[in-house]
């Protein structure tokens, strides 16, 4: 594996939120068979409680990827417990060289219908938003032009928060996806797509309003509007009205 090789396989595990990895010993312990259990640990050896089995990473995204591959990898995925309840994938939308794209935390049930993301109220209030502020700025932008994804492609069952291995397992296509696009910016919607993106655990109020950073691509983080939707959070759609003008002037000024 040569250098470049190497930094791609770090930043890769570093995004998924694996920050340490070891370097295997070179001289691997021999085992004998005849004094091992099935997994190839001697009889004395106990695994120590609450040491997961071990795992196998997940495969590092191919240099000349695209999304199409990403889809292909994707399947009829089977890789989490997602898969149990959901009817259509939701894989993502608009223009697959947009500038700007939009992550979410995962479908509800009209995306799951239509295997469309954002598609329901929150997904019309999100539609609103961006053409809203684009025409009101003088951006002639509509919905279609960028490109809007979620974390977990599969519905959650009851619309609740995706779980960190689901999130762990589904993040390897969200940053695929963003790295085959390579928008100039990057919005993160709520919480759990500000979780996702930037592997923090603070709160949307406090990541809010400035930028972050995603390797080098700025990450705006501001509310979901499934939160906007609730009636007394008026002062949390003025400031998303202002992330997102301040996200559209950086991107198409
Ligand atoms: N909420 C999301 O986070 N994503 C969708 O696609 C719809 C609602």
């Amino acid at each position: 594996m040569n250098t470049d090789e190497l930094r791609r396989y770090v930043e890769f595990y570093k995004d998924l939120g694996i920050k340490d990895l070891y370097k295997r010993s070179i001289s691997e312990p021999t085992v004998d068979p005849s004094v091992t259990g099935a997994d190839g640990l001697g009889p004395e050896w106990h695994r120590p409680p609450g040491l997961c089995p071990p795992s196998e990473l997940p495969s590092l995204a191919p240099p000349d990827d695209t999304l199409l591959k990403v889809i292909e990898d994707i399947g009829d995925c089977h890789r989490c417990r997602l898969h149990e309840a959901r009817n259509k994938i939701v894989f993502g939308t608009g223009n697959e060289q947009s500038k700007l794209v939009f992550v979410g935390e995962g479908p509800g049930a009209d995306e799951d219908e239509q295997g469309i993301p954002f598609v329901g109220r929150a997904g019309q209030l999100l539609t609103q938003m961006i053409e809203g502020t684009a025409k009101k700025e003088g951006i002639p932008l509509v919905r279609k032009d960028v490109y809007i994804c979620n974390v977990v492609k599969c519905r959650p069952p009851e619309n609740r928060t995706p779980q960190p291995d689901e999130m762990e397992i589904c993040g390897e296509f969200l940053f695929r996806q963003l790295s085959i696009i390579k928008p100039r910016a990057i919005c993160a919607l709520g919480s759990t797509a500000a979780k996702a993106v930037l592997g923090t655990k603070e709160g949307v109020t406090r990541l809010r309003g400035k930028w972050h950073k995603w390797r080098d691509i700025p990450v705006m983080v501001t509310y979901h509007p499934s939160y906007l939707l609730r009636p007394y959070n008026q002062n949390a759609k003025r400031e998303a009205w202002e992330d997102l003008k301040t996200v559209l002037h950086y991107v198409y000024d």
